[in-house]
């Protein structure tokens, strides 16, 4: 079993939590949720030495993806291939096709609408440094947000899905807190409650820990 590294870097006024993932023994990595402030996470992928394979969304959100389509141009023209994005689920285009605009409502420069190589489903998998994770689908949030999870590796990502002591937010006209509840209880939750995870923003904390004591899981 390979141990794998994993740097946080805080990005954008959101302070979202952009991940990079790598094998330190290969370099191979991916970076999920670039929302912005690129040249810092080139910085991290410099300093880690680490070739990344490819750019992973939870979601469609700008503080998420906001980012995804510089980064996937500097990556091309460091390693001098094709850098895919994949993901989300096909039920957050209208997110990513509007990021653009919204950012100028915030008044925010550099974000910019994304556009995946390769939408994702539940069921499907994933190589985040050279590991396969699943895909789950766990709307709520958004419609079409996705975890990604390895057993094997007893961790995972799960973006805006699940928090240290709180839940993502679903007062989007969009948004399904029922819908959100059932996918971490239904989905997330059976994984185990020694899984270890990332999440959009804030501390990571273990599927064990939030079952425990998360006041929006009671
Ligand atoms: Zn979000």
């Amino acid at each position: 079993m390979p141990k794998l590294q994993a740097a946080q870097i805080a990005v954008t006024p959101f302070q979202q939590n952009c991940a990079l993932i790598w094998d330190a023994e290969t370099g191979r990595g991916a970076v999920i949720d670039p929302g912005g402030d690129v040249p810092r996470i080139l910085a991290a992928i410099e300093r880690g030495q680490v070739t990344a394979e490819r750019i992973l969304l939870t979601h469609g959100h700008l503080d998420h993806a906001g980012g995804a389509a510089e980064l996937k141009r500097a990556l091309e023209a460091r390693q001098g291939v094709p850098v895919p994005i994949e993901g989300p689920d096909r039920r957050d285009e209208f997110l990513l096709s509007g990021i653009a605009a919204q950012a100028a409502e915030y008044g925010l420069d550099g974000m910019a609408d994304a556009t995946p190589d390769r939408w994702l489903s539940e069921g499907e998998t994933v190589a985040i440094a050279g590991q396969d994770f699943e895909v789950l689908h766990c709307p709520g949030h958004t419609p079409g947000h996705l975890v990604f999870a390895s057993r094997g590796l007893g961790f995972a990502v799960v973006g805006d899905v699940l928090f240290r002591g709180s839940v993502g937010r679903t007062d989007f006209p969009y948004g399904d807190g029922e819908a959100l509840i059932a996918s971490i209880r239904d989905k997330l939750l059976p994984l185990g409650d020694d899984m270890r995870f990332l999440c959009g923003h804030g501390p990571g904390s273990t599927f064990g820990e939030e079952r425990r004591s998360n006041p929006f899981l009671r």
